[in-house]
């Protein structure tokens, strides 16, 4: 994801609320209209105690599935994640050559050298992959399945904002259209998903929890792992929370906003040495096309460097993790 895309995505949220509300403003019980049967949220200020706790309930925060031990009793969970949106054709830009001769770079040049450092280091990751992108640069998924440590997973069909699609069948095929692209690629289904700009629409969880996928990790509502509640009901989809903290997008941006990548690094190494105190999960997020640069590899290696200092550390995929923690459901320290 993207922070620009995020705020577009705020504000398209923003316009559907109040396209909404002029809705049901002219015609009383329109707000359980709609696709799907999810219906429009009225205006907010309108909303009564009811409206505001339906309104609310999509996705909650459910069970806390921090397991009693993690494996071979290790303090803490880790996952290195990359979302690998360099040639979304739904991110900013699209097609114009400029921007996407900047995600080129991703997988050109940023991809290789992450993969590269990630072997030094023996270490397990996770990339989350528009299909488009596996599209254009089909050889990323061959450099990334080399190893046999990483696992790929889903991330859009072209990084689209699941606002704008906003229906929940075509969100269903686009998800299964996904998955059929990665089983014939990969020889085996991906085991979750990250929403494209870590957004989902009203009707996402409900396709989500119809998809078979384990694992989602777009949402924010804890530190550790949770299970997703919809509606007031356990929908057994285990959410892996990421945090725009643990996101190198924000930092850099197209425009280079963070100018010392060393900054970045203190940042990930307080939200890691706290996750490791408190004995949880450290979801950390980068994305080749940005984080794949010279300088910015530095702090990702010194970063890895740090953490691996520490004993007890469970360096595993978002796969592994979502599954370690679906068996483990109930044993919470
Ligand atoms: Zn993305």
């Amino acid at each position: 994801m993207k922070p620009h895309l995020q705020t577009t995505a705020r504000m398209l949220a923003f316009a559907a609320l109040v396209v909404a509300a002029s809705q049901t403003g002219s015609t009383q019980g329109q707000g359980q209209r709609g696709r799907g049967g999810q219906g429009q949220p009225p205006s907010t200020p309108t909303w009564s105690e009811p409206q505001i706790r339906e309104a609310m309930s999509i996705a909650r925060v459910g069970r806390r599935l921090t397991p009693k031990a993690w494996p071979n009793g290790a303090k803490v969970a880790v996952n290195i994640g990359y979302d690998v949106d360099n040639m979304g054709v739904g991110r900013g830009g699209g097609p114009l050559p400029g921007a996407a001769s900047s995600g080129e770079y991703g997988a050109v040049d940023g991809l290789p050298r992450i993969l590269s450092l990630l072997d030094r280091h023996q270490l397990p990751a996770s990339f989350f992959m528009p299909v488009s992108s596996a599209i254009l640069n089909p050889e990323m998924i061959e450099m990334i399945k080399k190893s046999g440590r990483h696992e790929i997973a889903l991330h859009g069909w072209v990084h689209e904002n699941q606002n704008q699609v906003n229906n929940p069948e075509e969100e269903a095929r686009l998800i299964t259209q996904s998955l059929d692209y990665f089983q014939k690629v990969l020889g085996k289904r991906p085991a979750g998903t990250r929403a494209p700009a870590w957004n989902f629409s009203l009707n996402t969880v409900e396709v989500l929890r119809k998809s078979g996928l384990i694992y989602d990790s777009s949402m924010m509502g804890l530190d550790e792992p949770y299970e997703i509640e919809s509606k007031g009901q356990p929908t057994g989809l285990v959410e892996l929370p990421v945090e725009w903290i643990l996101d190198d997008a924000p930092y850099f941006g197209a425009n280079g906003a963070l100018p010392v990548p060393e900054l970045m690094f203190k940042v990930y190494r307080d939200e890691f040495d706290v996750a490791y105190k408190e004995g949880t999960l450290c979801m950390l997020t980068f994305h080749p096309h940005v984080s794949g640069h010279r300088s910015r590899v530095v702090q990702m290696e010194k970063l890895f460097e740090y953490i691996k200092s520490k004993p007890g550390v469970w360096f595993a995929t978002a796969e592994d993790i979502a599954k370690y923690v679906k068996q483990n459901a109930g044993k919470t320290h």
